[in-house]
């Protein structure tokens, strides 16, 4: 089968289309036939080194598909299922072996490309919203990156919970999408001082809350944006790492709490997984949460995908196609 591997880090050249063998399900587990595969912004980070990890390897972590072999010991799995998954290492295949745990089924009513676009980017949204800060009505938050895959699906879910969103994007089209998804002011982060209009819309008392995932470009202003024993989210890199922090500058800045949340630690029983996916596919169902596919590619092309998302070119989800 095809698939996509790196035998080293690097840009986008490194992705390699190759043949590798087809494994068989050990115990626990099942083998799915992927019908579309999501590309996330660490899956760069893995392309890179940013996250090392042993090489060499299959990228990606995310996808859907149908369920073609099942191995011992799994009982609530059968072939011919739809299942997608959030974390499964090798997940830019035609197809991939993984736990049964870490899986889930497919509601009928859920188109199996939405499921793949949902899964790990839609989890993390909730529980930044629902778990790491609970937003509370009449909260304002700051959403950086407000029309990415993240940004568009947190947006949506801070709404629900009764919050005025603020957002930034870096272009007109960008911010467009991310009032649609619900925002109630957009900042053009690229062409204005985003610390000098939080504070002016918020009438210099700033917000509760900042989902910072720019990281490198914005964390010094982000952090200038919290109200006093607010609570600044740092939740990716997408412009390079935050710089180490001297927990002063927190007492400095009102009592403010930090945290850095990966979605592995708030996905750390199969009850809470299965929890917050059944809360996301459950909104998908009511039609209280648009899934935005914003672009496709085949399997081949990932070097495209991958060059698109690092450029910001991107908007929503970017899926590959086996
Ligand atoms: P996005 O679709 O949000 O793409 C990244 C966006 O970041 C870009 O579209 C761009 O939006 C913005 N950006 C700002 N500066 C840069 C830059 N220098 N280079 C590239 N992009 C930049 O990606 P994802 O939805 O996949 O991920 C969003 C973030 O969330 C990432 O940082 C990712 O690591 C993080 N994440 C964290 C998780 C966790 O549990 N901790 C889980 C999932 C994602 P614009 O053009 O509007 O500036």
């Amino acid at each position: 089968m095809k698939a996509i591997r790196i035998s080293q880090y690097g840009g986008a050249e490194v992705l390699s289309f190759e043949d590798i063998d087809v494994a068989e399900p050990g115990e626990g587990q099942v083998r799915i036939a992927i019908e579309a595969a999501g590309v996330n912004f660490i899956d760069t980070y893995h392309r890179t080194g940013l996250y090392p990890l042993n090489l060499p390897l299959t990228l990606g972590l995310e996808g859907a598909g149908i369920v073609n072999a099942v191995g011992a010991g799994v009982s609530d799995l059968a072939e011919g299922d739809r299942v997608a998954w959030k974390s499964v290492a090798g997940s830019y295949a035609e197809q991939v072996v993984a736990d049964a745990a870490e899986v889930v089924k497919i509601p009928s009513d859920v188109a199996t490309k939405t499921a793949a676009a949902v899964m790990l980017q839609g989890l993390t949204a909730h529980y930044l919203v629902n778990s790491t800060y609970p937003i509370r009505e009449g909260d304002t938050c700051l959403i950086h990156a407000a029309a990415g895959g993240v940004g568009l699906l947190l947006v949506q879910m801070a709404k629900m919970r009764g919050a005025r969103v603020i957002g930034t994007t870096s272009t007109e089209e960008k911010a467009a999408l991310a009032r649609g998804a619900g925002a109630d002011d957009i900042i053009l982060y690229t062409e204005r001082d985003f610390e000098a209009d939080v504070l002016h819309l918020t009438a210099g008392q700033g917000v509760e809350v900042v989902y910072d995932s720019v990281a490198k470009a914005t964390w010094e202003k982000s952090i200038n944006c919290l109200k006093p024993r607010g609570y600044m989210v740092f939740f990716g890199n997408a412009s390079g790492p935050v710089p180490p922090i001297d927990p002063l500058l927190l007492s400095q800045q009102g009592s403010i709490y930090l945290t850095r949340p990966t979605l592995n630690s708030y996905t750390q029983t199969r009850e809470e997984y299965l929890q917050r996916t059944r809360e996301v596919m459950g909104w998908i169902q009511d039609g209280d949460l648009d899934v935005r596919i914003g672009e496709e590619h085949p399997l081949e092309n990932t070097a495209e995908a991958h060059n698109r998302l690092e450029g910001r070119h991107t908007t929503g989800k970017v899926l590959l196609i086996p």
